[in-house]
């Protein structure tokens, strides 16, 4: 995937993907907050997606919500990076937000499901860095989501025999974070994320910085 360079320590640097998925309830939406809100660089890929806004939420900002006969449009005119279909409900990337970002020398935050991060793996493996959250246990998965009080005691029932079939995929993942403690899982996450800002292949001005080194040192 094409992306331009901004720097670490003035030395340029490819932008890389960064994927969170897990079961809903599991707190990846919590983490994806906090990421944008304190690591600079990072931007969020905002879906679109078929199914209804759910009460607080706000079209635009946590997703593009629109209807069947659009997102066939935009799987046709090959504007989604990937989509699926979970919960019955389609869900997609939009391309170009992501592609402007990484050529803009920024990292991008995907908050998208197994089906999305094999798409994406396949067509960019060295700019994906992926991450899986696993809630602490079954109970505490079902308390988050009836806590949050955004969907109806069916729709819970639905998620919770969803969750097994999704955690099936956590060995596909780069990192696995535990969310026992939602600061902890956050430290770890940002670890991962600026461990992997600081990763040699993706420091594409390393070459350059190096050698002004040495003609430096050979002054
Ligand atoms: P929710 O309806 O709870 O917001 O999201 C349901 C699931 O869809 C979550 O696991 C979320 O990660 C996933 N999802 C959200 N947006 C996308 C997307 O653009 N692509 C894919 N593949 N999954 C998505």
């Amino acid at each position: 995937m094409k992306a331009g360079g901004h720097g670490i320590g003035g030395v340029e640097r490819r932008g890389l993907m960064f994927v969170l998925s897990s079961p809903s309830g599991a707190g990846k939406t919590t983490l994806s907050r906090l990421l944008i809100e304190r690591m600079p660089g990072l931007k969020m890929s905002v879906s679109a997606t078929t199914r209804p806004v759910r009460p607080g939420e706000i079209d635009g900002r946590d997703y593009y919500f629109i209807d069947n006969e659009k997102f066939e449009q935009m799987v046709k005119g090959s504007e989604l990076l990937e989509w699926a279909t979970v919960f019955e409900r389609r869900y997609g990337t939009p391309r170009a937000p992501v592609e402007a970002a990484l050529s803009a020398g920024q990292d991008v935050l995907f908050d998208i499901d197994w089906q999305g991060t094999q798409q994406l793996r396949e067509k960019a493996r060295a700019d994906v860095v992926s991450v899986f959250i696993l809630p602490p246990s079954a109970a505490d998965l079902e308390k988050r989501l009836h806590s949050r009080a955004q969907d109806s005691d069916e729709v819970i029932r639905t998620r919770m025999s969803r969750a097994s079939h999704e955690l099936s995929h956590w060995a596909e993942y780069d990192y696995i974070v535990i969310n026992h403690d939602i600061d902890q899982a956050f430290a770890e996450v940002q670890s991962i994320l600026k461990a992997e800002r600081l990763k040699r292949e993706r420091r594409t001005g390393l070459t350059t910085f190096v050698r002004e080194l040495q003609r430096q040192l050979e002054k």
